[in-house]
């Protein structure tokens, strides 16, 4: 009997302002779209993961891909991982500066080598040698982002500890999804966070920390402040607690609640069993999302008010 597929995707937690509601949404639900079309043809969980992704790489609402936050030096680098729930196989990219859509370097790694990552020079290497096209940086950086940067770093000494200003935003994207075969799949891709410093790795493109995928437990993929999340090695720790027989509607708050207590981290997470059961939570004041599965299709601004 085949599975009833299904896909969750997300465009970042943090306190999205009001005018970039519709933003978010869109993105979110074009991403779902086209994952979804993947899934319904028959297509993998892994497929339709690399799918939604490109879509919000490409979306310049997104800290993914072109429209990305600028590091220190006003350079886009980029992180991304993706993961295969049937084999656990993965594929990551760190600080790439020349790549469009990592998320398809990613899966190269993943499909091509007997390697997990590739990071810097070698990945745009890597890319290149297997057919993708690489650009310029500047093709990756917007007029918008650099006034983001510059009035990040001549404020910089009034942003003291406010990690919910609103310049420290979380725009990094995310999928989960589920196939016909009942495989299961996570991808996550990011430029980061404002003003990172150069060569700075994240938590999305670390297996485990910002994405996870293992048809035994569950796919998630996080979002939020990187640091945290990666000393909780947070993706891996929700998914055992699926494969312990909890929830992941619950385990993804028990997931927020833990990031909260333990480091006062914060962030959001998508998180999908191979039963199609699913849960999306944020400690932030919003969250885009997006799901479709065969009973529903829903997109919105998950809040906490
Ligand atoms: N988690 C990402 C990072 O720290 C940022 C984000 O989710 O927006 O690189």
């Amino acid at each position: 009997m085949p599975t009833n597929p299904a896909l969750v995707v997300h465009g970042g937690a943090w306190a999205i302002p009001d005018d970039m509601v519709e933003a978010h949404l869109n993105g979110v639900r074009n991403a779902c779209a086209a994952g979804w079309r993947v899934l319904e043809r028959g297509g993998s969980a892994l497929d339709a993961v690399e799918e939604a992704v490109v879509v919000l790489e490409d979306d310049e609402t997104f800290d993914a891909g072109r429209g990305s936050f600028l590091n220190r030096d006003g350079k886009v680098q980029l992180d991304a991982f993706i993961m295969d729930g049937s084999t656990l196989r993965g594929g990551g990219v760190g600080c790439v500066e020349r790549l469009r859509n990592p998320v398809r370097a990613a899966r190269k790694i993943l499909s091509d080598s007997s390697h997990v990552y590739f990071v810097a020079e070698g990945a745009e290497r890597f890319a290149a040698e297997h057919g993708i096209a690489l650009c310029r940086n500047e093709d990756l950086v917007i007029p918008r982002e650099v006034e983001r940067l510059r009035e990040y770093q001549a404020q910089a000494s009034n942003h003291g500890n406010d990690l919910f200003a609103p310049t420290i935003s979380h725009d990094t994207v995310g999928a989960v999804a589920l196939d016909r075969d009942g495989n299961i799949a996570a991808s996550t891709s990011t430029g980061g966070t404002l003003n990172k410093a150069p060569g700075r790795l994240g938590d999305s493109s670390l297996i485990g920390c910002g994405c996870y995928a293992d048809n035994l437990s569950a796919a998630a993929s996080t979002t939020g402040w990187g640091e945290p999340i990666m000393k909780l090695v947070l993706a891996k720790w929700a998914a055992d607690r699926v494969e312990s027989g909890s929830l992941p509607e619950w385990v993804a708050q028990e997931a927020m609640n833990y990031l909260k207590q333990r480091l006062n981290g914060h962030g959001g997470i998508i998180l999908l069993d191979a039963q199609g059961r699913f849960g999306i939570a944020h400690n932030t004041p919003r969250m885009a999302w997006a799901l479709h599965t065969v009973q529903k299709q829903e997109a919105g601004i998950k809040r906490n008010d």
